[in-house]
């Protein structure tokens, strides 16, 4: 952005362009404005209650790094509301070291309680080891095993919620990738809405956020770090799909958003029809899931084999 560009609210000079409207915001306004407009999402979705205790899945990352900033800013004005930072340690080595440190140093300065849980105590190995041969489906692997530790250790200290930093982007993504992937299912799951003894809810206060704004956020507030990226990375579909919505925003503006609106009408289309079903659970571990057998179990009898 050109120097001479100021905020559209003060004289400052402007550190972001809102891609819809071409409103310009100074640090101070940008940080005010995403204050904003992340606890509407959290009142419009009723996503905290009084006495809940959140717990926030902190990689130590951009996103959730922004989201325990976030809540941490909010909680004074919530009744009773606890917020419990867990960090999944996948066994990523060389990657994972940085962030987990990353995310300690942050609870720390907050004074935010934090939980690490490893692969290793879940499942027996980290998950370079568990990938020996199926380096490809990495993401997919690493993304069920850890929602899979998070809901884990959420529940074990009583969590009433489980805050996730997934933004607007991300969840432009991961439509369009189950779209592809031809996955019905998962595109019209939603798990902000668990019942008792079932999922536990999910909540995503940064749904309305872009990516951009993250970055811009934890710079101005001087939360930019230098971490290194996953090696797995490479093998991510997500990236490709990333690309492509890149692309297909600058031709078709407020595609991410029609993408995100669509699969929210089928959600509720959906989330009607499942209302008359009743709750399964894995033959294998008990655990609630949307078949037989869930996807955590189908994954371990995978690499088993
Ligand atoms: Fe896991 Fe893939 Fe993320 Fe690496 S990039 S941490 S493998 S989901």
């Amino acid at each position: 952005m050109a120097i001479e560009d100021k905020c559209s609210l003060c004289n400052e000079p402007a550190v972001i362009r809102g891609s819809e409207n071409g409103t310009r915001l100074c640090g101070s306004h940008l940080v005010l404005d995403l204050e904003g407009r992340v606890q509407k999402n959290i009142a419009e979705h009723c996503m905290v209650s009084s006495g809940d205790h959140i717990a926030l899945a902190l990689s130590g990352g951009k996103d959730s790094t922004a989201l325990l900033l976030f809540l941490h800013h909010l909680q004074p004005a919530w009744h009773g509301v606890k917020i419990t930072a867990i960090t999944v340690d996948e066994g990523i080595s060389g990657y994972r070291e940085e962030t987990v440190m990353a995310a300690k140093n942050l609870t720390e300065h907050l004074g935010v309680s934090h939980h690490i849980h490893s692969f290793s105590d879940y499942f027996g190995d980290d998950l370079d080891t568990l990938l020996k041969g199926h380096e490809q489906r990495a993401c997919t692997i690493c993304g069920v095993l850890r929602r899979r530790v998070l809901t884990e250790a959420a529940r074990k200290i009583g969590a009433t919620k489980l805050a996730t930093g997934h933004n607007r982007d991300d969840e432009a993504q991961s439509v369009l990738m189950n779209v592809l992937r031809g996955d019905l299912a998962r595109l019209v799951q939603d798990s902000s809405s668990g019942s008792p003894g079932s999922f536990l809810p999910r909540i995503k206060p940064l749904l309305t956020i872009t990516e951009r704004e993250v970055v811009t956020y934890l710079f101005v507030r001087n939360y930019c770090t230098d971490l290194p990226e996953c090696p797995y990375t490479v093998s991510a579909l997500r990236l490709e799909i990333r690309e492509m919505l890149e692309e297909l925003e600058s031709w078709c503006p407020g595609a991410r958003d029609a993408l995100i609106r669509s699969r929210d009408g089928m959600r509720r289309y959906a989330s009607s029809l499942a209302r008359s079903g009743a709750l399964q659970v894995c033959r294998e571990c008990g655990e609630p899931c949307s078949g037989e057998i869930c996807q955590v179990c189908k994954i371990l009898a995978s690499l088993r084999h």
